[in-house]
C-alpha cells in the first residue's frame, strides 16, 4: 500500500521554531535589500536591520523570532481591518461603492477610478481603502475610537495606539491621497467631509504594532470569522472567507500574482514593511523587513513568507 500522503493541516509533522529560526537566519544574511518607503518622512530613516516574524495559532499558541515585538506603523494592513468594520456596518451595500477585482495597477493610481465612474477596483487600492474609511465615519459616532478599540480587541493589546504626528507628517506630504480623496467625492462616492475622511485614513495607516499583535489581529480570517483573543464574532464566516479571497488576488498590490506564485496564501502587505498573511483554518501570520521590492512588497518579508510556505507545505494550492 502506497503511504498516505501527510495532513498539511496537522502541525505536530512541524518544528515551527526550528523553521522560523533558520527563515530568521537566511534572511539576517540578506539584509539591506530592498528600498524603505521614502514618500512618506517618518519611514525614511528606517534601518534595514530589523525583521520579524510570528505565527499565532487557533488555540492562541504564539511562535515568533526575532525582532516580532518591535512595533512599526502598519500603513495599509490595516487596510484588511478597516474593510472588516465597513462590511459589518453596511454589508453587501459595500460593493455597490468598491468592486473587488484586482487592478494591475499601483495601490495610489487615479487612472481607473476615472475610467471606471468613481467606482475603485478593490477595498486594497488606496481609492477602496478611503471608501471604507468614509463608511466607518458615516457609521460610528466616534470612528477613531471605535477602530482603535477594534483593533486592540482583535490582537488582545491595550497597548495599540495611533501616531498623530506620524499621520500628520503623511498629511502634510500626502497629495495623491488628497487627489483621490477629492475625486471619489466628485463622483459622490464619499459622504463625509473629505478631509475628515483623509485625517482618520492616515491615522489608520498610523497604527503601532508588533508582528504578534498582527498576527492575532487577523486570526479571525483563519477561524471563519471568530476572533481569538476576545472570543466574538468579528464577521461571518462567508466575509471571511471573502476577504482571503481578496487578499489573494489584490492584497500585495499590483504583484498579487506574484505573491500567488511565491506564496500561495492570502496576504496583505503594507508600505512599512509589514505583511500578514493566514493560513485559513490554521493560523496568522505577520512578517516585518522594512526594505521593499520595486512594487512596494517587504522584499525579503515576502522571501520569509515563501520559504515558510514551501517549508511547512501550508500554501492554499
Ligand atoms: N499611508 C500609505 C499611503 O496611503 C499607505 C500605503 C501602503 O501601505 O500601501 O500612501
Amino acid at each position: 500500500m502506497p503511504k498516505p500522503p501527510a495532513n498539511p493541516y496537522d502541525l505536530s509533522r512541524l518544528d515551527l521554531d526550528d523553521i522560523l529560526g533558520t527563515i530568521n537566519e537566511e534572511v539576517r544574511a540578506r539584509f539591506g535589500e530592498g528600498e524603505v518607503a521614502d514618500y512618506i518622512p517618518a519611514l525614511a530613516d528606517v534601518p534595514k536591520d530589523r525583521f520579524g516574524m510570528a505565527l499565532v495559532l487557533l488555540d492562541g499558541t504564539v511562535h515568533e523570532v526575532g525582532d516580532s515585538r518591535e512595533r512599526f506603523s502598519i500603513q495599509s494592513v490595516s487596510k484588511v481591518h478597516t474593510l472588516t468594520m465597513a462590511l459589518e456596518a453596511v454589508g453587501d451595500e459595500l460593493w455597490k461603492r468598491v468592486d473587488r477585482e484586482p487592478s494591475g495597477d499601483p495601490f495610489n493610481s487615479l487612472i481607473q477610478l476615472e475610467l471606471e465612474h468613481g467606482i475603485p477596483r478593490n477595498p486594497f487600492m488606496n481609492a477602496g481603502a478611503l471608501v471604507c474609511t468614509d463608511v466607518i465615519l458615516s457609521h460610528y459616532d466616534d470612528a477613531e475610537a471605535s477602530l482603535l478599540e477594534f483593533m486592540r480587541a482583535r490582537a488582545g493589546d491595550p497597548d495599540i495606539a495611533m501616531d498623530p504626528e506620524l499621520a500628520g507628517s503623511e498629511r502634510e506630504s500626502g497629495h495623491r491621497n488628497v487627489a483621490m480623496a477629492n475625486f471619489l467625492r466628485s463622483f459622490d462616492n464619499l459622504n463625509n467631509d473629505v478631509d475628515e475622511v483623509l485625517d482618520l485614513y492616515f491615522l489608520q495607516c498610523s497604527l503601532g504594532m508588533h508582528c504578534v499583535d498582527l498576527a492575532r489581529s487577523v486570526q479571525y480570517l483563519a477561524d471563519d470569522g471568530r476572533c481569538g483573543p476576545s472570543g466574538e464574532r468579528v464577521t461571518s464566516a462567508e466575509n471571511a472567507t471573502r476577504i482571503n479571497a481578496m487578499m489573494m488576488t489584490a492584497g500585495t498590490y499590483d504583484a498579487a500574482g506574484d505573491f500567488a506564485f511565491y506564496v500561495g496564501l492570502p496576504a496583505k502587505s503594507g508600505v512599512s514593511g509589514g505583511i500578514v498573511a493566514v493560513v485559513p483554518n490554521v493560523m496568522g501570520l505577520c512578517v516585518w523587513y522594512p526594505g521593499l521590492d520595486e512594487k512596494g512588497n517587504s522584499k525579503l518579508g515576502k522571501y520569509a513568507l515563501h520559504r515558510f510556505s514551501r517549508m511547512t507545505d501550508l500554501a492554499v494550492f
